[in-house]
């Protein structure tokens, strides 16, 4: 168990094994005996083992009790197999955290993502890329979000059930991950992965299009290329037609760059986006969509938009459920603090408040 760890721990952190070797001061056939069980290491040396990989000493002894079933990385860049590897563990490692507080709880406090009746409800077949922007508005309609911004989509979705893991990991290659991640006891609860990184919109674009794959999933006719499916469907999620109709007017023949910067802020999609949203729904034309696109593209806006970016999403549910859990005691104190990898002390002082702004004061 140990060893397999150790292993895990080591990739995660991106070390090769003489370079993990010499921050331990052994061997780089050492740590390959650590790591084939060959040979235990003692305490100091898993000390020394967790300060280099920049991880807690418990990690090696927590069991693993989740696998991730069809990870599916957003194909960007070139994005090696260690990479992928590497990310895929710090997400099993959230994950496990998460099932571990939900597991807690008496009963399993979020729904299940996507209830059977929302997968009836919604079309069996999409036969156009055009029927999506209805699809989108019967998912919403199902989620009783109404017509109006998601303030926080990860927030949102997490309370719908669906486990969305913010990563710490900035890897150029990394755009998004979905999975299935299934518990010892043989449960599936779909997962997303962002990075922690990326701008606001960047992060809610790729989670809407990654909840595309999931609900959009075998509904496609062949001839419909799934990822610009997603991306559709990320927008109008996004953004619904209703609403870009009643903010853009029905017709338009141009667009000040301060209305897709103002509506960028309101509804969190991109000023891109936007344009994008405008010509999906016929406010603009083909045309002028191109002309437009051309001007933006031209001010190197297509790389990074201007003004303020987006403030990234700040998910509160994991911290607000630790919390509920330690309050009905399904979980001690310490365990609380171990969940939301923060000292004990620190956890305790905030817990009653003393010290609200520790984050930031310590
Ligand atoms: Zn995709």
């Amino acid at each position: 168990m140990i060893a397999d760890r150790i292993r895990q721990a080591r990739l995660a952190a991106g070390l090769t094994l003489a370079e993990l070797g010499n921050q331990l001061g052994v061997s780089h056939t050492a740590i390959q005996k650590f790591e084939k069980g060959f040979l235990t290491p003692s305490s100091t040396q898993l000390l020394k083992l967790a300060q280099a990989c920049g991880i807690r000493t418990e990690y090696f002894f927590r069991t693993r009790n989740v696998t991730l079933l069809n990870a599916e990385f957003r194909k960007r860049t070139t994005f090696g197999k260690t990479a992928q590897e590497s990310i895929k563990l710090k997400v099993v490692e959230m994950v496990e955290k998460r099932m571990e507080l939900l597991s807690s709880f008496p009963n399993w406090p979020l729904p299940t993502f996507v209830s059977r009746q929302t997968l009836t409800v919604l079309p069996k077949r999409i036969k156009a890329i055009d029927e999506i922007d209805a699809f989108a508005d019967k998912v919403r309609d199902c989620w009783q979000l109404g017509m109006n911004p998601i303030g926080d989509l990860t927030d949102t979705l997490e309370g719908l059930g669906l486990l969305v893991i913010v990563v710490d990991d900035d890897h150029p290659g990394f755009s998004g991950m979905t999975a299935m991640a299934q518990t010892q006891d043989g449960e599936r609860h779909p997962i997303v992965a962002v990075s922690k990184r990326w701008p606001g919109d960047r992060q809610r674009f790729t989670l809407a299009h990654e909840v595309g794959h999931i609900l959009l999933n075998g509904r496609l006719t062949a001839d419909i290329d799934e990822e610009k499916a997603c991306d559709r469907f990320a927008g109008s999620f996004l953004v619904p037609c209703t609403a870009v109709h009643h903010l853009l007017g029905d017709k338009r023949h141009a667009l000040e760059w301060q209305e897709l910067y103002t509506l960028k802020h309101d509804f969190g999609l991109s000023m891109a986006g936007w344009l994008a949203r405008a010509k999906q729904c016929g406010v603009i034309t083909d045309s002028i969509y191109l002309s437009t696109i051309k001007r933006f593209s031209a001010r190197g806006w297509r790389r990074l938009e201007p003004g303020d970016p987006l403030p990234q999403e700040e998910p509160r549910l994991f911290h607000q459920l630790v919390y509920r859990a330690l309050a009905e005691q399904y979980i001690s104190e310490a365990k609380a603090a171990e969940l939301l990898g923060i000292p004990l002390m620190r956890f305790h002082k905030q817990r009653q408040l003393e010290s609200v702004n520790a984050a930031t004061d310590q």
